[in-house]
């Protein structure tokens, strides 16, 4: 959680901590740009959630994702880098300072970089999209507080579907926290501290098929794996947070020009038609998707983004 002072303006924000956004750090703090990067968690995004990866340059043997990526990011703040954990759910970049909302703050920045990766849902659950706003969420700490004393359930797997149980916690009487795994895939400090937690039910291996309810949300139907029987919980909210395979840009709510499969566009030095606002990575649906290629994007843009800041005209590598 942040504690923001709302008068800072960072010389850049970016949007998402993963091998795109981490490295775009490094550049801009290397710079000596005053640097913030807002992540939702660390085993939320491509590279987070990957349990093996084996070819990324200077890392022999095989390595899990949310290992490298806490690697890179230490790196970054070692820069000087701020990683602040929040969820971006909206911005306002034709502004002056450009303005970045997450749940816990206001973000403000000369440039931001967006750095979102391409998780996003486009396959909603039967009945998701129709009681969205009457009991289904995709926001704990926008909406917990309608939950007093309710019983509601958290669908997901990653860091950010065990904290927002966990927040949710705070209000409601009762939280499922539905895995469709077989195992959460979250730092075990956090699984320790949800395990703890006496309102908070796991419930693993188990896929919400449909969320019901005339005018609000009145119940769930779920299967566990290994058998095809649809069970029945009677509870009053659901929030989600599941992952998918679209660009994630939903909070940019249509400021910036995207191809018709949703990728944001970017010229070669990957600033968007906005001036200062860049985007790097899987946001872009590159034809490849890797963990170095990313990062790559991350380098190009950090140093690009110094160039507009500084009013440089050319694209100077610092080669200390
Ligand atoms: C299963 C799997 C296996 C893979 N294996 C390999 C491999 O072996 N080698 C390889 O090189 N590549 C591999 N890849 C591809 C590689 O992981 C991606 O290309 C790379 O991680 C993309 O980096 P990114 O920074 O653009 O996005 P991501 O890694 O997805 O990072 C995006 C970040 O943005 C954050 N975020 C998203 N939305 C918000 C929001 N609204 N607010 C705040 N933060 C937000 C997320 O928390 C996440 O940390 C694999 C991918 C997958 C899915």
């Amino acid at each position: 959680m942040s504690e923001q002072n709302p008068e800072t303006i960072y010389d850049v924000v970016i949007i998402g901590g993963g091998p795109a956004g981490s490295t775009a750090g490094i550049y801009t703090a290397r710079a000596n740009l005053s640097t913030l990067i807002l992540d939702k968690g660390l085993t939320t995004g491509a590279l987070g959630i990957t349990s093996k990866i084996a070819n990324f340059p200077g890392i022999p043997g095989e390595i899990a994702g949310a290992d490298l990526l806490r690697t890179i990011r230490q790196q970054a703040e070692s820069f000087g880098v701020k990683y602040v954990n929040d969820k971006t759910i909206g911005a306002d970049l034709s502004s002056d300072p450009k303005l970045v909302f997450g749940n816990f703050g206001v973000y403000s920045a000369r440039a931001v970089v967006i750095a979102t990766g391409s998780l996003g849902r486009s396959n909603l659950i039967k009945g998701e999209a129709e009681l969205l706003g009457r009991g289904v969420s995709y926001c704990a700490v926008c909406d917990a507080a309608f939950f007093k004393q309710a019983v509601v359930a958290v669908a997901g797997k990653s860091d950010e579907a065990v904290e927002e149980a966990l927040y949710l916690s705070r209000f409601a009487s009762k939280v499922y926290l539905f895995c469709p795994a077989p195992e959460l895939l979250a730092p075990a400090e956090l699984v320790r501290e949800m395990r703890a937690n006496p309102k908070i039910e796991l419930l693993t291996s188990a896929t919400l098929r449909e969320i019901y309810g005339k005018d609000r949300v009145e119940g769930v139907r779920y299967v566990q794996r290994g058998s095809e029987t649809e069970q029945d919980l009677p509870l009053n909210g659901v929030f989600v947070y599941l992952q998918g395979g679209v660009p994630i840009t939903d909070f940019l709510q249509g400021q910036l020009e995207t191809s018709p499969s949703g990728c944001l566009m970017v010229d070669r030095e990957f600033q968007t038609q906005t001036p200062g606002v860049f985007a790097i990575g899987d946001v872009l649906c590159q034809h490849i998707k890797q963990a170095v290629i990313a990062a790559s994007d991350g380098a190009i843009a950090g140093i690009a983004v110094e160039k507009y800041l500084r009013g440089r005209s050319d694209m100077g590598v610092d080669w200390k």
